[in-house]
């Protein structure tokens, strides 16, 4: 193993130490963020990059949390969750967000064939961000900032930006350039 300089871990140390000691004010001020947070025009993955970016600051337990989800979700689709009545807030929120993106997918994919991608494309362009102001003077600021800089994008992975805003190729895009891959070498070796 290769020696770092002990100041890197040192600032590592205290990087996770500012994570762990979380004042209660932040701890108010990112419930208030994430009770106020809606998906409204964005992309329901884009949401759900945020609120989990938020969740562990709140301190909220799951039923909580699913509570909060459902409450800032677009309210079509939480309706649309409601009356499926296969979930119950005791279910996990992952449970609950792959439920609900199984949804927007495929009314994204219905409104994809009426007007085709390219307007698709168009649209999502145009979508406003939600702010989440935080005011500069606020000494919990800077957890808040690095908090949003730490947010992954679910399209690519990567922290910084939300898919909305990914250059990346979009992941079913990925995904069926590997399909479509496998198939012709396993065409060209003989392979089944
Ligand atoms: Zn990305």
């Amino acid at each position: 193993m290769v020696n770092k300089p002990p100041f890197e871990t040192w600032e590592k140390m205290t990087d996770e130490m500012a994570q762990f000691f979380i004042s209660t004010e932040t701890q108010t001020h990112v419930i208030d963020k994430l009770s106020k947070l809606k998906q409204g025009n964005w992309l329901l993955e884009d949401f759900w990059s945020e609120f989990v970016t938020w969740k562990e600051l709140s301190g909220y337990n799951e039923v909580a949390l699913v509570g909060l989800f459902k409450k800032g979700i677009h309210p079509a689709l939480a309706r649309k969750l409601v009356e499926i009545g296969q979930l119950r807030n005791s279910d996990s929120l992952d449970e609950w967000y792959e439920k609900a993106l199984s949804f927007e997918r495929s009314r994204r994919e219905a409104i994809e064939e009426f007007r085709g991608r390219e307007s698709l494309e168009n649209s999502r362009e145009v979508k406003k961000k939600p702010v989440l102001d935080v005011p500069r003077r606020d000494p919990n600021a800077m957890d808040v900032d690095r908090r949003r800089e730490m947010r992954r994008c679910y399209n690519c992975g990567e922290t910084g930006h939300l898919a909305a805003r990914c250059s990346k190729p979009r992941k079913e895009r990925r995904e069926e350039i590997r399909i479509v891959k496998e198939a012709k070498e396993d065409f060209l070796t003989g392979r089944e």
